[in-house]
């Protein structure tokens, strides 16, 4: 006996059928005696839905206003998921996430959880209720609802896990766990039984979609072992923990790709030091996630910096860098959208050198141009032309010994 905390994403909860098949899932688990905690997401493409109405009627709408409806999606699952366990004789009560005592920092639409007060979901798994948490939701110590970032009810239920100590946490989506790439995309993309905390925080990190990164950190900084796995398909899934045996020739154990990304070049910076903490500072402050860093040239003083940025922030940043130029002293800026960046990760790197240049030398006869890397001894990225993304991510997959037929991945 124990306590568990599962958690069904979108499709897993996609239509009335999947919701009543998520509640024999819960069942499941609540007849083998322990108390249940379950966190789900809005039924199937319902965020994107809202996100789509919202555009609408407003191209830049508040962020606040959109947490306020984004939020909305979560709510209708955890009530009907609540009504269709009731329907099943079990007795379930529903919060949404400040009802349940989630506590984010003050930023709308990727907040952080602070803190969790867990008081309210003990004292109804006392009474042996299935309590239903909305995911991907918080409030801030003023009472306003945040949202926790696209994907963010993975973070929910692993920070309840944490708070509640919780034995383990399954995270039920729609394919059978981890895999070497996202199987949508990449045809010989294998299932892994199991990989470590860093190389999935990597994975999340470089856009691998199937966990959101803050669940992954949460869980190696609270070591709770997580499982991915189906809630359609009864096979054993993906663990998640500290230590994982690696089979010794598998140095490169997944590729992560992600669109959508912009390079900004600014152009005679004078006075590099200051005014490069200057733009990143001012950039940070208006929550603009700054990836990829290259200060590209000094020639005199002047200095020649390029970092990436994801396309959505490219309006904010655009004003952000005209507004002080001056200030900043730089000679102009440009500017390249439709850019994506392919990630080749591993442990098995830090003890295998010239994995990197083997990556740049695969692109490279495959003429696709690399115009940022970076790397860390786990991982090495590469931005490129979007409209390559996946074939170059099919070529590492391929050329890494990934997809080859028969090999067993542990
Ligand atoms: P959920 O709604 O259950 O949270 P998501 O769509 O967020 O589901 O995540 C599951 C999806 O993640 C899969 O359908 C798959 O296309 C994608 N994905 C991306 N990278 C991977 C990977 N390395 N392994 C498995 N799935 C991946
Ligand atoms: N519904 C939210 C999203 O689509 C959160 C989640 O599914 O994890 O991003
Ligand atoms: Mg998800």
């Amino acid at each position: 006996m124990g306590l568990v905390v599962l958690k069904f994403g979108g499709t897993s909860v996609g239509d009335v059928e999947r919701i009543k098949n998520t509640a024999n899932r819960i069942l499941e688990e609540k007849k083998k005696g322990h108390k249940v905690v379950v966190v789900v997401s809005a039924m199937g493409k319902t965020t994107d839905q809202l996100v789509a109405l919202s555009k609408e009627l407003s191209s830049y709408p508040s962020k606040r206003e959109m947490d306020m409806l984004l939020s909305t999606g979560e709510q209708v699952t955890i009530a009907l998921l609540s009504m269709a366990l009731a329907e099943k004789g079990h007795s379930a009560i529903s919060f949404t996430g400040w009802q349940a005592g989630i506590l984010t920092e003050n930023i709308h639409s990727n907040a952080r959880i602070i803190d969790i007060d867990p008081n309210k979901i003990k004292k109804y798994l006392a009474e042996e209720q299935i309590v239903i948490v909305a995911g991907f939701q918080g409030a801030t110590e003023n009472g306003e609802i945040t949202t926790l970032g696209r994907g963010g009810s993975d973070t929910t239920a692993v920070a309840l896990a944490a708070a509640l100590a919780a034995d383990k946490c399954i995270i039920y989506t729609d394919v059978t766990g981890v895999f070497t790439s996202d199987p949508r995309y990449i045809p010989g993309a294998r299932k892994l039984e199991a990989i470590s905390y860093d190389e999935m925080l990597e994975l999340a990190n470089l856009g691998a979609g199937v966990l959101h990164a803050r669940a992954v950190e949460f869980a190696k900084n609270h070591q709770i072992p997580l499982e991915v796995c189906s809630s359609l398909v009864k096979e054993s899934g993906t663990v998640i923990e500290e230590e994982i045996a690696v089979e010794k020739s598998l140095i490169v154990r997944g590729v992560a790709f992600e669109g959508a990304i912009t390079r900004i070049t600014v152009f005679g910076l004078k006075n590099g030091y200051n005014n490069l903490s200057s733009i990143f500072n001012k950039l940070a402050r208006r929550n603009i996630n700054v990836d990829i860093i290259i200060q590209n040239l000094t020639v005199g003083e002047d200095t020649y910096l390029s970092f990436s940025i994801k396309n959505d922030d490219l309006r904010e940043t655009i004003d952000i860098l005209e507004q002080y130029q001056e200030a900043l002293g730089f000679d102009h800026f440009e500017y390249e959208s439709d850019l994506a960046k392919v990630s080749i990760i591993g442990s098995g790197m830090i003890s295998n050198p010239g994995v990197a240049a083997k990556m740049f030398d695969i692109l490279a006869k495959n003429n696709i141009q690399i115009k940022m890397v970076s790397t860390s001894e786990i991982k090495v990225s590469t931005v490129i032309e979007e409209n390559h993304m996946i074939e170059a991510s099919r070529i590492l997959h391929t050329a890494f010994e990934l997809d080859s037929v028969g090999q067993k991945i542990k």
